[in-house]
């Protein structure tokens, strides 16, 4: 291996490996470190993922081997056992086996031209005059090993301990959920071409928590929570909640895995000489969902076009890369603070709101203007396009009574 490359990729999550390849196919000499000995593994994620978002990324279809399952909606279910449906003609969703997904993002990567190398965990940056050079690698937990670049790309998801080297703000703690994912079999009527989403304090304080069902009989369940115990609350929820007791209390935990989630969205300042951050530890991720996979590998997208850019210019400044900021903010910006809004004001909601809400928008017959829009990863563009029905104004101006009565 040589101890130079145009580019080294920190980290060989989706984010990290699809900026190599597209920096790859552009001609560039990348080496994707990765501090475990095999792609994808442990894996933490649902790996619900919108099929727009997959064909924007031109990732679509993906091989049949890495897609669980394929949905047409998702069906909302308030604390009090309340449910609110909305149904697509045709698939909006799929669910993904992460492990697969990551490894066949790294492997096309390879294909064009990257190179990860495994069991290589890169413990410090090199810096000298304030310009990123290199990072230094711990290879088998022994051995390190420095390498010179001319950019680093920052893609190690939410830990942030390279990012902290740069003296860059790191994403806001306290917008941080603690979430738990399970595989469960003996799962009782599972309807198979939807998600469902259970909402609640008493359940998913400050998030929500969802059922995801596989072709094999299986269905990943799972929540985040800003306070109290992950695994307790999963508990709770298999047990009590009206809705999701009725499939998931004689149901069967195979497998689980803890990981936190990060909601305050991006972080201002994601780029100095010679680095760029991309995904988790950037915090591109929806606010209101938990979603970052879409948004991480679109940002990863813009990060190897700017990368590119600046190779062929030989500048990698600071000010040259803020170009990357701004490109990200120009795709998701608004999008974002929409959601960061939706998120706020179902947090202020309390359970008793949440349930008249959801009864509502069911009264109203919300479900058939929703069903218009199949934008789920720019949800504030999809705001917009069904605030032009009057139903929707109704709902809006319920839902901002509420909100006001929650924030006077
Ligand atoms: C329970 C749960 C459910 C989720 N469900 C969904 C979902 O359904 N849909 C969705 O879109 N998103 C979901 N997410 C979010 C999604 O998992 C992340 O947004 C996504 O994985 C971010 O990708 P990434 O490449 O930025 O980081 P990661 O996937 O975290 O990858 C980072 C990689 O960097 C490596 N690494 C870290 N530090 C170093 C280092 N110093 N040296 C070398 N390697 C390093 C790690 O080993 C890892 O392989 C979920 C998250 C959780 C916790």
């Amino acid at each position: 291996m040589k101890p130079f490359s145009d580019v080294v990729v920190v980290g060989g999550g989706p984010c990290g490996s699809f900026s190599a390849l597209k920096l790859a196919k552009l001609g560039a000499d990348v080496n994707v470190f990765e501090e475990h000995s095999e792609i994808g593994v442990p894996s933490h994620c649902a790996g619900h993922l919108s099929l727009k978002g997959l064909k924007l990324l031109r990732l679509y279809p993906l091989p049949a081997e890495i897609v669980e399952n394929t949905f047409y909606g998702a069906v909302f279910h308030s604390p009090k056992g309340k449910k609110f449906s909305v149904r697509f003609s045709s698939p909006v969703t799929c669910v993904v086996n992460r492990v697969l997904f990551d490894k066949y993002i790294a492997g096309i990567a390879e294909d064009a031209g990257a190179h990860h190398l495994f069991n290589s965990r890169v413990t410090s940056l090199i810096i000298e005059n304030g310009l990123v050079k290199g990072v230094v690698v711990r290879h088998n937990a022994k051995t390190e090993k420095r390498f010179s670049t001319k950019i680093v790309i920052d893609a190690e998801g939410i830990s942030s301990r390279i990012l902290r080297q740069t003296g860059l703000s790191t994403l806001n703690r306290r917008m941080i959920v603690n979430a738990v994912q399970a595989e469960v079999e003996n799962v009782k009527d599972l309807e198979t071409d939807i998600v469902e989403v259970f909402l609640g304090k008493g359940y998913a304080p400050g998030f929500y928590a969802w059922l995801i069902p596989k072709l094999d009989g299986r269905a990943k369940v799972g929540l985040a929570t800003k306070t109290g115990k992950p695994k307790e609350l999963l508990q709770r929820l298999m047990l009590k909640h009206p809705a999701a007791s009725k499939k998931l209390r004689a149901a069967k935990i195979c497998k689980i895995s803890f990981h936190p989630i990060t909601l305050g969205g991006p972080i201002s300042k994601s780029y100095s000489n010679g680095f760029l951050a991309v995904g988790d530890v950037a915090s591109q991720v929806k606010p209101s969902t938990g979603g970052g996979v879409i948004f991480g590998m679109t940002c990863a997208d813009i990060a190897a076009k700017i990368v590119h850019e600046g190779l062929q210019r030989n500048d990698l400044s600071s000010q040259f890369l803020s170009a990357y900021q701004k490109r990200c903010n120009e795709t998701l910006g608004f999008d974002v603070n929409v959601m960061l809004r939706m998120r706020k004001t179902l947090d202020a909601m309390s359970d008793d709101k949440i349930d008249d809400a959801i009864a509502f928008c069911t009264k109203l017959g919300l479900d058939k203007v929703i069903d218009k829009v199949e934008d789920i990863d720019f949800q504030g563009r999809s705001l917009l396009h069904i605030l032009r029905n009057p139903k929707m104004f109704m709902a809006l101006f319920y839902f901002l009574a509420l909100h006001l009565s929650a924030n006077p």
